[in-house]
């Protein structure tokens, strides 16, 4: 049996693949196969979805107007409810003043336990469709020139394929590039901290939930939570085996009980040239650092034991300026400044200083940094062409080929690469 589609990865990047070859053609045979016993990419997390161009779309491969054709065929597929706006002219005057932009986003929020409940919906979807779905199966390798894909459990015949491993993958698709001749740069990463605090100290959030602000030196707050929200540490692999945690933010929906808490964090980007050639392997060294640092824990501070370039303590935690918990439990209380460059410390200290400007309060003695929270943009394939297929038969696409950084780029990325398999089909 050969499949006409084999799509790797049930992230937004595949499932937005599989609907869109199945609108033109409604018997196509596809596989879908999952390392996972469940998607476990981002739609399961707080599940915030961006409508505007550029967040979520790397500008290298979306301008405005092919993102916004393709943001509206996303749209009109998941039909989001898009979140009000509100009383957002003082901050915006604030934040201007001062060098900084508020950039107002369409959004929808449906908190992680209504994103799990949109993915199995979508999978029950393409199985009544007929596509073949596989869980707890990984792509291992391929044989291009015969378009085999061998799998942890068998091998596969296929016309097209789509592999979209997310961020946890891209160890798996550095490997996969070098094995398959497919040339790919690695030189760009997000670092930063992740924000708590009260919601009274953020009080913005009640009138845009995902604020985007964008401060000098590429910095910018991203991925904001309130309402039932936690920080929660991600566990991620290094090339050489290692263990480490990135930390990261989600929320329930509206129907879980508010913890009067709200996350949110501040990155910056940096783009390395020669001689530092892997963006990977320096974030992996940074996040190895940071391990070391708070005992194989991300290290949390809070604001008042930063500005007094102290550590935060255990027996701090109780002190009555300290009144509220970390939602994350299982970090250490540390001191960042240890673990973090001067380059991306000052930058976020700085972006951190011009926000409580811009929103009073938000650096309250209580508000805790986490750290480390480190994004990685790398292992970008040289395309073939515009529909992402990076060697022959073989698209790569979504968050691990660098082609989204985000819920939505990610599912345009789909629509885009079925694009190109509907036109060298001839669908
Ligand atoms: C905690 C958290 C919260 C987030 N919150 C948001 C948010 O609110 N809004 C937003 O826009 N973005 C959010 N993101 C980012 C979002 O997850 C990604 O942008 C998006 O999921 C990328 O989609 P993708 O399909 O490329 O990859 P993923 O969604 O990561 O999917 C890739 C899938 O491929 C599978 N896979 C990997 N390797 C293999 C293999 N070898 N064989 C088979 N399967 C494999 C993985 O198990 C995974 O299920 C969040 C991310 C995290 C981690």
């Amino acid at each position: 049996m050969k499949y006409d589609c084999l799509i790797v990865g049930s992230g937004p990047a595949g499932l937005g693949a599989a609907f869109e070859i199945l609108s033109v053609k409604p018997d196509a045979k596809i596989l879908l196969l999952e390392r996972e016993k469940i998607s476990s990419g981002g739609l399961r997390n707080d599940c915030k979805m961006n409508f505007t161009w550029p967040t979520g779309f790397p500008e290298e491969y979306w301008d405005k107007d092919t993102a916004g054709s393709y943001l509206s065929r996303v749209e009109s597929f998941l039909n989001p409810e898009i979140l009000p706006q509100k009383n957002l002219s003082t901050y915006e005057k604030r934040a201007g003043r001062i060098g900084v932009e508020l950039i107002l986003i369409r959004q929808s929020h449906l908190g992680t336990d209504g994103g799990l409940k949109l993915i199995r919906e979508l999978l029950e979807r393409l199985e009544k469709a007929g596509v073949e779905i596989c869980l707890q199966e990984a792509l291992v390798s391929v044989d291009k020139k015969n378009s085999i894909a061998r799998t942890d459990k068998r091998e596969i015949a296929y016309k097209q394929m789509i592999v979209a491993p997310g961020r946890h993958g891209f160890d798996f698709l550095r490997k996969f590039m070098k094995e398959n001749d497919i040339p790919y740069t690695d030189n760009s990463i997000d670092v930063g901290v992740r924000v708590e605090t009260k919601i009274e100290n953020y009080p913005i959030v009640k009138d845009y939930y995902d604020p985007k602000f964008l401060f000098p030196e590429r910095t910018r707050t991203f991925c904001t939570n309130s309402g039932a929200a936690h920080v929660v540490q991600e566990k991620y692999t290094t090339s050489t085996g290692q263990i480490y945690y990135s930390v990261n933010g989600h929320a329930f929906s509206n129907e879980k009980a508010a913890n009067g808490l709200v996350n949110f964090a501040v990155l910056r980007s940096v783009e390395f040239t020669q001689p530092l050639a892997s963006g990977q392997d320096y974030a992996e060294f940074l996040a190895s650092l940071a391990m070391l640092t708070g005992g194989g824990h991300p290290i949390m501070q809070r604001i008042g034991d930063f500005r007094l370039a102290k550590r935060t303590t255990k027996e701090g935690l109780n002190g009555d300026l300290y009144d509220f918990k970390p939602s994350l439990p299982t970090c250490t209380p540390g001191d960042i400044s240890l673990a973090i460059p001067a380059k991306f410390l000052r930058s976020i200290w700085r972006a951190l200083k011009q926000l409580d400007t811009i929103v009073p309060g938000v650096l309250h003695p209580a508000t805790i940094m986490y750290y480390p929270e480190i994004k990685l943009y790398a292992n970008k394939p040289h395309f073939l062409d515009r529909y992402f297929r990076a060697t022959e038969n073989i698209y790569l696409i979504g968050d691990g080929a660098g082609t989204s950084r985000g819920i939505t780029g990610a599912w345009a990325s789909g629509i885009r690469a079925a694009d190109g398999i509907k036109l060298q089909m001839g669908w």
